[in-house]
């Protein structure tokens, strides 16, 4: 089965780049341009990933976070939290507010690929203990 992830990002190069490596590799992409968009089309086509910017325009990527946890239906979808925020402490804050995993821009396209498919076979193994 092909696996659905989406994008959530206002940058469009950060987009493109992130979509054509992944589609390279298999997986199908839809890209949410801010949260709420985001939010709307993960309940829509619950995706088995979501890829979250945290710079993003009126909602930020922790407020998205913590939102998407709300919904029952999308507890369990693995947040991957895609940003070039590098202070220290945004690790955490990122983790807290509800995503599995951390991915620093900018991207780099040769391990960007296998780190997404780490955190989504981690988080499969999470769900099936
Ligand atoms: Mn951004």
């Amino acid at each position: 089965m092909t696996e659905t992830l989406l994008i959530i990002e206002d940058n469009e190069q950060n987009f493109y780049m992130m979509r054509f490596l992944l589609e390279k590799s298999g997986f199908e992409v839809i890209g949410a341009e801010n949260g709420r968009e985001g939010i709307d089309k993960a309940l829509l086509i619950k995706p088995q990933g979501i890829l979250l910017d945290i710079q993003l325009p009126e909602m930020d990527g922790y407020a998205v976070a913590s939102e998407l946890k709300k919904h029952d239906e999308l507890k369990r979808v693995p947040i991957i939290a895609v940003t070039s925020y590098a202070m220290v402490g945004d690790r955490e804050r990122v983790l807290a507010a509800g995503a599995t995993g951390y991915i620093e821009k900018p991207i780099d396209p040769e391990t960007f690929v296998s780190e997404i498919a780490r955190y989504l076979a981690e988080s499969q193994r999470d769900r099936e203990k």
